[in-house]
């Protein structure tokens, strides 16, 4: 025979409260658990292969662009990025 009991426990999370742009330095700080604001904010982590210069050997480079930087920087590109329409692939 087993035998239960109710126990209450504590829960502690990590909650995302606030996002800043790491070039422009645009804080935003979340009003709810949702936030439509989010969408532009994007975390962009890039990991340096064996030889890499930049990031180094398996170092992991790891930042966040508000969509105004993000579309700053990439209009500097002398070869555009592709940009594709991900609704379509899922
Ligand atoms: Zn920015």
């Amino acid at each position: 025979m087993t035998e239960f009991k109710l126990v209450k426990k504590e829960i502690v999370e990590h909650q995302l409260v606030a996002i800043t742009c790491n070039c422009c330095a645009k804080r935003h700080e979340l009003q709810t658990y949702y936030d439509e604001h989010l969408a532009n904010f994007h975390n962009i982590e890039i990991e340096g292969g064996y030889g890499s210069e930049y990031p180094q050997d398996m170092d992991r480079v790891s930042f966040t662009l508000c969509s105004d930087c993000l579309k700053s920087i990439v209009s500097t590109f002398k070869v555009k990025p592709m940009i594709e329409d991900c609704s379509m692939t899922e």
